[in-house]
């Protein structure tokens, strides 16, 4: 029987506030194959975004309850909270032949490589650290502690870009997005 071809699994990841969520939705306009999946996390909602469509909002039971079950692709701890990839999604995708985006941080990056050798890691930074900050300022949904225990963390995500197999500096939006199309397309 013929081997049907499975998806990537495509991952974007990097500090948060350098504008990874942006480049996920511009990535799904310009490419209608691709699919994100939707994570679950247990922090609270923020107001701008929507139940099931952003994340799936759980408690901590229930998510210790999926990681119990085998249910995450991988998951991670931090802010105070967990976050993990929903495992049959993604891998239902892959079988049927989609890409799949997966929008997660450089520890769970690091996980599924692991597990998935042929994903393909994009490092997004932004342009400069007073960049991010004013990003996270305007954003407007984190406190002034918060926000440097982000910019803190930058640092040490930082570090690890070189283990990526793209670095992409998120200096002006539509570049970026260009730049990481042109690498998906010509890997095809
Ligand atoms: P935020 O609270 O700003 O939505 O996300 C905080 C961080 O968690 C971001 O760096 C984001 O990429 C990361 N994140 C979101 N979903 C997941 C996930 O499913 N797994 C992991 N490991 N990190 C995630």
């Amino acid at each position: 029987m013929e081997q049907t071809k499975k998806g990537r699994l495509i991952i974007i990841s990097g500090p948060s506030g350098a504008g990874k969520g942006t480049i996920c939705a511009e990535l799904l306009k310009h490419m209608p194959d691709l699919v994100i999946s939707c994570s679950v996390t247990t922090r609270a909602p923020r107001p701008n975004e929507r139940k099931d469509r952003s994340y799936f909002f759980v408690s901590t039971e229930t998510f210790l309850e999926m990681v119990r079950n085998n249910e995450l692709l991988e998951y991670d701890q931090h802010f105070e909270h967990y976050y993990g990839t929903p495992k049959k999604f993604v891998v239902d995708m892959l079988n049927f032949g989609k890409d799949v985006v997966l929008e997660i941080d450089v520890k769970g990056a690091f996980q599924v490589k692991q597990n998935y050798k042929d994903s393909i890691l994009f490092f997004i930074e932004a342009p400069s650290e007073q960049a991010l900050y004013e990003r996270l300022i305007k954003r407007g949904t984190e406190s002034e502690d918060k926000i440097q225990i982000r910019i803190a963390r930058n640092k040490l995500e930082l570090a690890q870009r070189h283990k990526y197999d793209y670095c992409i500096v998120n200096d002006e939006l539509d570049r970026a997005v260009n730049e990481i199309i042109t690498i998906l397309n010509e890997r095809r």
